[in-house]
């Protein structure tokens, strides 16, 4: 357990704690956000998959898994706050 800053109110509380418990303010989360690695994941998928599709190598599955990965993260974001 950490103690993280509120960003509302600067009281101090645990970062597993869902509101400050002075102002109820959510706690700021720490390090990169879902959304930017789902958004990277899809960026990535889809340019694999234009990438190996243009190549003709083989059936381009990495890069659908890497989007339906992504996409399934940045749902998981927006529904957990
Ligand atoms: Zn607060």
């Amino acid at each position: 357990m950490a103690l993280v800053t509120c960003a509302e109110c600067g009281h101090r509380m645990s970062d597993k704690a869902d509101k400050c418990p002075s102002c109820g303010a959510p706690p700021a989360r720490p390090g990169i956000p879902l959304r930017l690695i789902a958004g990277g994941f899809i960026v990535a998928g889809v340019v694999l998959t234009y990438a190996i599709g243009l190549s003709g190598d083989s059936i381009p599955v990495v890069g659908p898994v890497l989007v339906a990965i992504g996409i399934v993260a940045l749902v998981v974001s927006w529904f957990k706050r």
